[in-house]
């Protein structure tokens, strides 16, 4: 096997109804492709493919019926071939799969196997919406491909790192324990990528700063890392806790659960539904993207200034809080669509709050960019960061590295996350 020559990590985020791939060359780290299956199972499926450079540089769009997840990732290895990048290539390393919930027994990436499949499912119930899906993209991945190896990277291994006091919620705990209730937070790969490339930009070593992320995309999620290492997060349990999001709640009184139940009548089915698809942005003003929020904003729209008040106020309260939970702030660095787009959200997050020694750069944070950039002027105490977010590319790192490093051990348990 010449497997040591290989330098090619395919990455899949296999979702409920979607797979989203990339290919990545870790020799240079360049992109080869990068495409989306969506509306698996449904008749009007569609694949989006594109190769970003090169010859064959393009994109092309299929759109026959994708009955299953094995259909789906069929025609992703046909559309590779085409560009001569097929899955059987021998440049092919290893495959990198997003796994949302890795529990508290999954720290770091892991090559996969049955037992390790086995240890996924049983965490299918702490995350209903998300594990089976991703537990479908591993095993057709390794049906088709068998000698390679998979790779499982978790969304909550960055924050594995949260001492007890941070991840354990103040509930009987006993029945804590019985059901595995604690915070175990998401957005891991992305908080642990941004946290990194944040040192960078400052020209430090990870473990010489402490950042707060604040990653803002349609879930939204915010973490404290001190020296590299996450010691807190705001999603919990699941990725309802916390910010307030596209069609999440966040925080809430949980006693608002029981009111629902007992005085509107509501089943759990339906409390779900509406803390998780129907709140957030949506369930305030009707329209979870920002942009349009923004610009209902310009037309006296009372509902959209409201939600996006309420939005900017859960967030400074997480800016706040982890301050204190942190001590001494180097940098908070703002990730994901809104965070990286949203000049308007980072100038109200950080507004008057000079004390703490964050200062926006108006002119700076006016710059649209796709590249990490500080939007603070160079003497702030703080400094404040836009750190475009890479998840593909950080689990394609960590697979890579992992592979790199064992040949028998499962689990890269040295792996740094910093
Ligand atoms: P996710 O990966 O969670 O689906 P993203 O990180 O792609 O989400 O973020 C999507 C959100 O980013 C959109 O719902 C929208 O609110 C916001 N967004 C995207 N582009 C812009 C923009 N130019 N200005 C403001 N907000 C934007």
């Amino acid at each position: 096997m010449t497997r040591s020559r290989a330098s090619r990590v395919l990455v899949l985020n296999s979702g409920s109804s979607s797979v989203k791939y990339q290919l990545l060359d870790m020799r240079d780290g360049s992109r080869l492709a990068v495409g989306l299956v969506e509306r698996i199972g449904e008749q009007t499926s569609r694949l989006v493919h594109t190769v970003p450079a090169g010859p064959n540089a393009g994109t092309r769009e299929r759109t026959d019926p994708v009955p299953d997840h094995g259909a789906a990732l069929k025609a992703v290895g046909e559309e590779l071939a085409r560009d001569g990048l097929g899955l059987d290539s021998p440049e092919l390393a290893a495959i990198g799969h997003r796994v949302v919930h890795g529990g508290q027994r999954f720290t770091a990436p892991t090559v996969v196997d049955d037992e390790v499949l086995v240890e996924i499912e049983r965490l299918v119930p702490v995350a209903p919406l998300h594990n089976p899906a991703n537990i479908t993209g591993i095993r057709t991945a390794r049906a088709l491909r068998p000698d390679l190896p998979q790779v499982a990277v978790f969304d909550t291994a960055f924050h594995t790192t949260m001492p007890e006091h941070a991840a354990r919620y103040a509930i009987d705990a006993a029945t804590a324990d019985a059901y595995r209730i604690r915070r175990y937070g998401f957005h891991g790969t992305s908080h642990a990528y941004v946290s990194r490339r944040t040192a960078e930009l400052l020209g430090k070593a990870p473990e010489d700063v402490n950042v707060i992320v604040l990653h803002l995309g349609n879930g939204a999620s915010a973490s404290a890392v001190a020296g590299g290492r996450c010691v807190d997060t705001s999603m919990g349990l699941t990725p309802l806790e916390g910010l307030v999001m596209g069609t999440r709640s966040g925080d809430l009184d949980p006693a608002v659960i029981f009111h629902l139940g007992r005085v509107a009548g509501m089943s759990m089915d339906e409390i779900d539904t509406l803390l998780n698809k129907q709140s957030g942005l949506v369930g305030l003003c009707g329209d979870n993207d920002m942009r349009e929020i923004r610009r209902r904003i310009g037309e006296g729209d009372r509902a959209a200034l409201l939600a996006f008040e309420i939005y900017v106020h859960r967030l400074r309260k997480y800016i706040g809080a982890y301050y204190a939970v942190l001590g001494r702030v180097d940098a908070v660095v703002f990730t994901a669509g809104v965070g990286e787009n949203a000049a308007e959200v980072r100038e109200a997050a950080t507004a008057g709050l000079e004390e703490l020694g964050l200062v926006l750069d108006t002119e700076l944070n006016a710059v649209r960019s796709a590249e990490p950039r500080l939007v603070s002027p160079a003497h702030a105490r703080v400094a404040v960061a836009v750190v475009p977010t890479d998840e593909e590319r950080e689990i394609a790192r960590q697979t890579f590295a992992l592979i790199g490093n064992t040949s028998t051990g499962k689990t890269a348990t040295g792996e740094s996350h910093a």
